[in-house]
């Protein structure tokens, strides 16, 4: 059987045999029988008209309880952003103690927030695997990271040239990598060759080393809960 690729976080699904993909969907959406995915409660989500966080809170622990949801996420912090940032490390802290509890891997959303997550992370004393997507970062993150065993994704931000984590890339230790396509409309294949490309090596090395990390991170766990 040929290695598939696998798109660690993605809002697109896509039906291909070749692939994997963990989808994340919105709380609204029920989980379909087929597949790998996410649910969380966004930071950005603060900011809807009447959000509350007990209901939502409750709502994401059912969405969790289905064996296709492999990783609690996006939840994370976002410096950036207009919501408050004490109700967001709130909320973050809460999906945190879930995770935890539910044995599910986290998919973090990190926007200028490496510092606080690994202050989380230690505080939490979190056992569960944490993934920060959508990593563009540098050198210097990507050693802080991979230091406190945050894996990281990273997405098209590999077919820029340009951009931070272009140059980045090969600090990233292969056990702690994982690719992925987001929001973005370029193929798994493409950060993939771009990846391959950057690193050196061949599509087929990058792939097994990314399946051996979903088995080990997301198949595992789920035979152990
Ligand atoms: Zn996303």
């Amino acid at each position: 059987m040929q290695t598939p690729f696998i798109d660690i976080h993605t809002h697109m699904p896509k039906l291909d045999d070749h692939l994997i993909q963990i989808v994340n969907l919105e709380l609204e959406a029920p989980c379909p029988e087929q597949g790998y995915y996410s649910y969380g409660i966004h930071p950005w989500a603060l900011d809807n008209a009447g959000f509350q966080i007990e209901t939502t809170m409750k709502r994401l622990e059912e969405r969790l309880q289905s064996p296709n949801v492999v990783a609690l996420g996006e939840a994370g912090l976002d410096k950036m952003h207009k919501a408050s940032f004490e109700r967001q490390m709130i909320l973050f802290e809460r999906q945190i103690a879930l995770s935890e509890a539910l044995q599910k891997p986290m998919i973090l959303h990190d926007v200028r927030c490496h510092n606080e997550i690994i202050a989380l992370r230690k505080k939490h004393k979190a056992k569960q695997a944490w993934i920060l997507h959508g990593f563009n970062g540098t050198e210097q993150d990507v050693k802080q990271l991979i230091g406190q065993g945050i894996s990281l994704s990273v997405g098209e931000a590999l077919l820029h040239p340009e951009r931070k984590i272009y140059a980045a890339f090969p600090a990233i230790d292969l056990d702690f990598l994982f690719l992925e396509t987001d929001m973005a409309e370029v193929g798994i294949q493409k950060v993939y060759e771009s990846a391959a490309r950057i690193l050196e090596t061949d599509i087929k090395t990058l792939q097994s080393r990314i399946l051996e990390n979903f088995k080990q991170i997301f198949l595992d766990n789920s035979q152990n809960s």
